[in-house]
């Protein structure tokens, strides 16, 4: 893509996942800040999330967090990210982290990981808007996602167009050339209707 300003991060908010994950976290933060490129993700200090904006901000780079008022207390929200917006809803949440988004990246995570992406995918089905997707499917963990969306394709409750609209890689290093290297966005997003 011609312009790559600024990423949101999907990720877990556990901190009981692997001390990998958490590596590949702090690992992605360093890296997009490396390349100022601007962070974007949920606000909070717990799990994958905080250890990206870690990474990012030791490196110097631009984080900026959404953060429901509701999940100030849970999931503690970052001190020292560059703008922290805290929101009335997790709607408001995901619509911002859309807005200030150009792309958008899922590390490993759970629930709250998989509503964001299928968020952004199934607008993307409808046509609202055609920023790419990369899942970093890291040791195998999205395995069995991506092998649910093959065989909801297969069995014809998806068009095969939708595999299209995410990219699957195995590692950190990936993530910044594989969006480099996705075609420019063409629809302005259609924000009110999403
Ligand atoms: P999880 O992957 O379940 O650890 O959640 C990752 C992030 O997604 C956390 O910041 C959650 O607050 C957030 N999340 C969970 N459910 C939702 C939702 N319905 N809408 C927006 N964000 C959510």
């Amino acid at each position: 893509m011609a312009e790559l300003h600024s990423v949101c991060v999907y990720c877990g908010s556990s901190n009981d996942g692997a001390p990998e994950h958490r590596e590949a976290a702090r690992n992605l933060g360093g890296r997009l800040a490396a390349a100022g490129v601007s962070v974007v993700y949920g606000g909070g200090r717990v799990g994958l999330m905080g250890a990206l904006a870690d990474g990012a901000i030791e490196a110097g780079g631009r984080v900026v967090g959404i953060i429901p008022e509701h999940l100030m207390r849970a999931e503690v929200g970052h001190g020292r990210v560059s703008e922290l917006h805290v929101v009335a809803s997790m709607h408001v949440r995901k619509q911002m982290m859309f807005d200030r988004a150009d792309a958008f990246v899922v590390l490993p995570g759970g629930p709250g990981t998989l509503d964001e992406m299928f968020e952004i995918l199934t607008w993307r089905q409808l046509g609202l808007h055609d920023r790419p997707l990369v899942i970093v499917n890291l040791g195998g963990y999205w395995d069995d996602l991506i092998g649910l969306i093959d065989a909801i394709i297969e069995k014809r409750y998806a068009r095969p167009s939708f595999r299209d609209f995410l990219t699957v890689v195995d590692d950190i290093e990936k993530v910044l050339p594989t969006l480099r290297g996705a075609p420019p966005s063409r629809i302005p997003p259609q924000t009110e209707k999403m």
